[in-house]
């Protein structure tokens, strides 16, 4: 796919012909939209960031006074955001997603495992649940879960983790089950401007080729140092989802003491990289996450250096 940055194509026999604007659509983005979408079974639309088609689902889909069910213990970001639109009428109540949401919510927001938590949805309990269903599925990648398939109509991504892969595209994107849904999401999108470059999309073209290859490397990895890590005497919980290659584990020690011990592996926030990233996240989240949690990112390294590496940080 060639890369065109054109913010404009002349009109066809004076009319507006497929691409005329950027901001409305252009061809990199279409491309790419389409390769994720075969991927998640759906519609996929890209947005400027996850954060982004975070708000573009809620502007566009929801209203004031309206209730979004929240996952516990999912992204910290989300419900930062939710709070901001707070004073646009927006409400949001946290529930327990291993069991069924609330009553009286007019959207349900999963995550597919929650960041930093691990923790996994009831899917069922949310398919019978009157409202739309969204997963946050940045973190499973289609490569180990389809949330449409398990009853969801939307899935969202920070493409910005897996999907791109290589840390340097900020990109989120949404995949709708329903046509309808889809073409109101384009439209708020095109009139908002919270659209993603023709770049960003041609970077998750380049690393939706090799998504598949890298998210299974990282879940092998990842299980293996989940492994390891539940039988070391300085680590008291690991959590783990059971595929992917983001886990959290809290250390007996000084956690900040750890993070600036690694030398392999980068003391940065964000994940879904091919090199391994770890961070406290009591910094970011405050007393919502243990002082001791450690979340890390597992990339392409080999293990046994990964571990080597984790074993002299626990060590010092
Ligand atoms: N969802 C999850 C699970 C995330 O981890 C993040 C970012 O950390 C986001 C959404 C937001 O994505 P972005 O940073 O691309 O705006």
């Amino acid at each position: 796919m060639q890369l065109d940055r054109s913010t404009t194509w002349p009109y066809v026999r004076g009319e507006p012909g497929e691409f005329y604007y950027q901001r409305y659509a252009h061809p990199t983005g279409v491309a790419a939209e389409r390769a994720l979408g075969e991927l998640d079974g759906g519609e996929a639309l890209l947005f400027s960031s996850g954060a982004g088609a975070t708000t573009a689902v809620v502007l566009a889909l929801l209203n004031p006074g309206d209730t979004i069910a929240l996952a516990e213990g999912c992204y910290y970001g989300t419900g930062v955001l939710f709070r901001e639109l707070e004073r646009w009428g927006l409400r949001h109540v946290e529930f327990d997603q291993t069991g069924p949401p609330p009553n009286g919510a007019q959207l349900v927001w999963l995550e597919a495992p929650s960041n930093p938590f691990l923790t996994m949805p009831d899917f069922e309990a949310a398919a019978a649940h009157p409202a739309p269903v969204l997963v946050d599925a940045t973190a499973a990648t289609p490569i180990h879960l389809r949330p449409l398939e398990r009853g969801a109509d939307l899935v969202l991504h920070s493409a910005t983790k897996y999907l791109g892969g290589h840390a340097d595209v900020l990109l989120g994107a949404v995949v709708c089950r329903d046509p309808q849904t889809a073409e109101r999401l384009r439209e708020f999108r095109s009139r908002s401007g919270i659209v993603a470059a023709p770049d960003a999309a041609w970077l998750l073209l380049r690393g939706l080729k090799t998504l598949e290859l890298r998210v299974r490397r990282q879940t092998e990895t990842a299980a293996e140092l989940a492994r390891r890590l539940e039988a070391h005497p300085k680590v008291e919980t690991v959590r783990y989802a059971g595929f992917g290659g983001l886990l959290s584990f809290d250390v007996a020690g000084d956690a900040r003491k750890v993070e600036t011990s690694t030398r392999l592996i980068t003391n940065a926030t964000s994940l879904g990289g091919v090199e391994s990233l770890i961070e406290t996240r009591h910094r970011w989240e405050g007393d919502r996450v243990p002082e001791n949690l450690l979340r890390l990112s597992v990339g392409l390294e080999d293990v046994e250096e990964l571990w080597a590496d984790l074993e002299q940080a626990l060590s010092s």
